[in-house]
């Protein structure tokens, strides 16, 4: 029986790891599909305290896995089907893709996925030219154009990486002006390879033969006029999807499917259940926020372990 069960090794999970390791709580992380968490897809993150310098997301996120193994914490890959509460003893039971594990609290700590337009061919066009990571998908497209669709700093995050590598990079948006913040916004319009397409929506991705991307129809949501323009790869940045499904009963969510906290904790609607980070809050979603709030599920975890005793 393990004490505590962390879901989701990002900024979120690995810090609730140190503290309940540091509490001798041996904490066992689940580790998803994406090791990490988000900021293993960024590249520099200028704006967690102590690196004046920045840090590179994924080093940052390898440094909080180190100090989580130092103190007792345990990671396993393994992906969580489903969690469930005994009636009888309140314990949980976490079902994985390879067995059973029983728990006496659970920090949930799973983050968000990527979000994608919904257009009908996208699920084949993924690794084919359709992607939401430039990080990892970027330098395969040297010398070509690109399009990113979004406005928020993802968006931005986005075509600023891949003017490394792309011959032009257009920054396709709904509206007028960005929602990122001025200082990335006011960069990402002045650099000379990104090309704003303003009040646009792509409406349609077009494969060759080969099943690859090679152009994007885009409507004009002002003029209803359509284009297309030649891309071999579109990078996706509009926001993302908490992964909060698998939980049933167990939590609320709100309309977008973040995890309903009580006001003022981390605790769930289920004495226990805790959540942490961006499955549970859509206002904030920094990386440092996610770790204050794994720091919080940590220490109600184990004030909760403590009152049971
Ligand atoms: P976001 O701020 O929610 O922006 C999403 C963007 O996608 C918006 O511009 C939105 O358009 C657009 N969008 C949403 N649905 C769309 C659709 N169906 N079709 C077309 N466009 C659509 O998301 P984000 O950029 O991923 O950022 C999330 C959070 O992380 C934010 O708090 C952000 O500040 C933070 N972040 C920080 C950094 C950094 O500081 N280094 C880097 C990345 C992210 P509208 O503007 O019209 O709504």
């Amino acid at each position: 029986m393990e004490q505590v069960v962390i879901i989701g090794t990002g900024c979120a999970g690995y810090t609730s790891a140190i503290y309940t390791a540091r509490a001798n709580l041996s904490p066992l992380m689940l580790s998803g599909s994406q090791p990490g968490g988000q900021l293993t897809t960024t590249t520099e993150v200028e704006n967690f305290p102590g690196f004046p310098e920045g840090v590179m997301g994924p080093d940052l996120m390898m440094n909080m896995q180190k100090q989580a193994e130092k103190f007792g914490a345990r990671i396993e890959y393994q992906q969580v089907e489903s969690v469930s509460r005994r009636a009888e003893d309140g314990i949980f039971e976490i079902k994985t893709n390879t067995g059973t594990i029983e728990s006496q609290t659970v920090i949930i700590a799973t983050g968000a996925a990527p979000r994608h337009l919904g257009l009908p061919n996208e699920k084949e066009l993924i690794g084919h030219g359709l992607t939401s990571c430039a990080t990892c998908d970027g330098a395969f497209y040297r010398d070509v154009p690109v399009a990113v669709i979004g406005g928020g700093d993802s968006a931005c995050e986005e075509a600023m990486f891949l003017t490394r590598f792309a011959s032009e990079v257009f920054l396709i948006h709904r509206r007028d002006e960005l929602r990122a913040s001025k200082i990335m916004a006011d960069r990402t319009i002045a650099t000379e390879k990104v090309t704003p397409v303003w009040d646009s929506q792509v409406v349609e991705y077009i494969a060759d033969d080969e099943g690859e991307m090679t152009k994007i129809k885009v409507e004009n949501l002002k003029t209803n006029e359509l284009s297309e323009i030649d891309v071999k790869c579109v990078f996706v940045a509009i926001g993302h999807v908490p992964n909060s499904k698998f939980l049933g009963d167990l939590v609320d969510l709100d309309d977008n499917g973040y995890i309903k906290q009580v006001p003022g904790t981390t605790s769930t609607k289920t004495e226990g259940l805790f959540a942490a980070g961006d499955v549970a809050d859509h206002v904030y979603r920094q990386a440092i926020t996610a770790a204050g709030q794994g720091c919080a599920a940590a220490i109600e975890a184990e004030r909760f372990l403590a009152d049971a005793d």
